[in-house]
């Protein structure tokens, strides 16, 4: 099916990396606590070198919002801000995207020219992002077929949006300057699946790196999709992996209609725009929308779109319409909170009764479909302009424009396709010549099952060492104590700490590497016992660690205190028992341990 209909789908993965930022030595540190400073802008669009005004910077400029920025003296400093040039790029960094280039075998440049990439959305507050090209070309290997790589450029990550309002957006320079490795594939994935399956690899890949950030939101995926007679649409933020193959079929469902409506309009045309001041009509509507948008001397602003009855209220995508996609153009392009359309009314406390008068004024026929929207005045129109404009381009089919992927994967418009006007030199940092000594790391993959193997691992715990970024202590510990099973030294670096943190409520991420090995020493020596290593962890974690304690108690010792409680109490079920066990021994030995413990000293009593 997806063969058929054309699918072309490529993929973009952005990675952040671990360490200082791009052009500044602030850490890449992402802060949740209170801020220190801010500062404000606006942005203003201006001609480019080559003399044209990008369409992007021009949209958010009508939009007129004001930009604030959170800041911390402490972690970010005068180029976050932009009060000062940027430094020299980290040089880090700059080998981390060199040794993921050569992973890919694609072509690196000899000379790397730093560029800024006009930003109008006040996400960075220079009005750019400063970008590099490292490589061209390279490919991934797939089920279904070679995905060849277009591009690998190292960049710097934006601000991160922490509210909007219509007047102002508010961000936070925590995360503007990080590098992020930035990969892009050609559209050489033919079906929703491989494009998973093409993203997951490059993760994969991009994880064997030693530099690059690990964990919940360092890995972005973006997918660009096009299908026979349509065109390439980029939607950005797929919520997870697992979304990517159904983002990539809506949007391919959204193109399929999108094309069957430009057939139905074959021959067609749309009307001339007029729009129409409807607030007088609607004073006795209930509609709390509409009451309070004249409340506050706004407008209610109508016009009609010519046989166009039914056609607005088509699903493009589930629980997406036409109307939906008119809705995401004037909300982007006027900043306003949706518009009505007909094909939805009655709805938002909006009755029949009152649209008889604006089917009258825009002389409406059964076959037409009107669209209302309630605001200010330039807002009004300019929304209504904006879905006049997206109506008119049913005409051409898929406009080409980058959308936002929501959490049920369906998209919404997010801004045109920036054009070529967006990019020049950044004249401030001087060219880069890359290092030529690149030692590759060995591949995630290719690790696992090297110490599944070798330590006779299961893939799935293998999978679990190697992704808890403590493979290389694992290896040690195992080589030195041959005295404990390796599957246990890997448990208890990586299964037991996520039941600690779990079920206990303590942080196992505070345990450094030299904490596991003294644990472990004392435990190839007979120190410890196993059994209770979970309550050794704990109690190094909380600050309790007391070796005496575990020594005085020996787990003979432990049988006894469980046996005297049996002895005491001969007729207590086996539950009672446990209880009274966990709360004399609270701390001292494991849950797992009284209960194994108490079951053998339970056998033998009954023998
Ligand atoms: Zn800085």
């Amino acid at each position: 099916m997806h063969k058929k209909l054309g699918l072309k789908c490529g993929v973009e993965i952005h990675q952040q990396l671990e360490g200082q930022k791009l052009f500044c030595s602030c850490p890449t540190l992402l802060r949740d606590d209170e801020h220190h400073f801010i500062i404000q802008r606006k942005i203003r669009a201006s001609a480019g070198e080559s003399g044209k005004v990008d369409v992007a910077a021009a949209q958010e400029q009508l939009r007129n919002k004001l930009f604030s920025y959170q800041g911390y003296h402490d972690t970010t400093c005068l180029v976050e801000t932009d009060s000062e040039p940027p430094h020299e790029v980290n040089q880090d960094a700059l080998y981390t995207s060199l040794q993921f280039s050569k992973i890919l075998k694609s072509h690196i440049s000899p000379v790397i020219q730093v560029m800024r990439k006009s930003v109008a959305d006040g996400s960075n507050t220079s009005g750019f992002q400063r970008t590099a090209l490292i490589a061209r070309g390279g490919s991934i290997e797939t089920s279904e077929g070679k995905v060849r790589v277009a591009n690998i450029s190292l960049e710097e990550d934006s601000c991160k949006i922490v509210s909007e309002s219509v007047d102002e957006k508010i961000y936070r320079l925590d995360r503007l300057g990080i590098p992020l490795i930035e990969i892009g594939t050609e559209p050489d994935i033919t079906s929703p699946e491989q494009c998973l399956e093409s993203a997951k690899k490059l993760g994969m890949l991009l994880r064997s790196l030693s530099g690059v950030k690990r964990g919940l939101g360092t890995i972005r995926q973006d997918v660009n999709v096009s299908i026979k007679g349509g065109t390439r649409v980029e939607i950005k933020g797929a919520q997870d992996l697992k979304q990517i193959p159904l983002l990539v079929e809506l949007e391919m469902k959204r193109q399929l209609e999108l094309l069957n409506i430009k057939k139905q309009l074959k021959g067609k045309k749309l009307n001339k725009l007029k729009i129409v001041d409807f607030s007088d009509m609607f004073k006795k509507c209930p509609s709390t929308i509409v009451r309070e948008c004249l409340k506050k001397k706004g407008k209610i602003l109508g016009m009609k779109l010519e046989g166009f009855a039914g056609l607005v209220g088509k699903e493009l995508q589930p629980n997406y319409r036409l109307g939906t996609e008119f809705s995401g153009r004037a909300k982007i392009k006027a900043g306003v909170g949706g518009i009505f359309h007909s094909d939805e009314i009655p709805n938002y406390g909006i009755r029949l009764e009152d649209t008889k008068d604006v089917k009258k004024g825009l002389k409406c026929k059964k076959s037409d479909a009107f669209i209302l929207v309630a605001t200010d005045e330039v807002r009004g129109r300019v929304a209504l302009e904006a879905v006049y404009e997206r109506a008119q381009e049913l005409w051409l089919g898929v406009p080409k424009e980058v959308r936002q992927a929501q959490s049920d994967a369906t998209s919404r418009y997010m801004r045109p396709m920036p054009g070529a006007a967006r990019m020049y030199p950044e004249t401030d940092v001087s060219l880069i010549r890359p290092m030529k000594n690149i030692t590759l790391p060995e591949l995630l993959d290719v690790k696992i099952a090297r110490i599944g193997k070798a330590y006779k691992l299961g893939k799935d715990l293998a999978t679990l060492v190697v992704k808890s970024g403590r493979s290389e202590l694992f290896e040690e510990l195992a080589k030195k104590y041959k005295s404990i099973k390796s599957a246990f030294i890997a448990d208890v670096l990586t299964g037991m700490l996520v039941e600690i943190r779990r079920k206990y409520e303590c942080d196992p991420d505070v345990l450094t590497e030299d904490d596991f090995r003294e644990i472990l020493s004392y435990l190839a020596n007979d120190k410890i016992h196993k059994d209770i290593m979970l309550d050794v962890l704990i109690d190094k974690i909380k600050g309790n660690f007391s070796l005496k304690r575990y020594e005085s108690l020996g787990t003979e010792e432990l049988h006894d205190v469980i046996k005297k409680i049996v002895q005491k109490n001969p007729k207590a079920p086996m539950g009672a028992l446990m209880g009274m066990c966990m709360k004399e021994l609270a701390g001292k030995a494991s849950g797992k341990f009284i209960s194994s413990e108490l079951q053998k000293i339970m056998a033998k009593g009954h023998k």
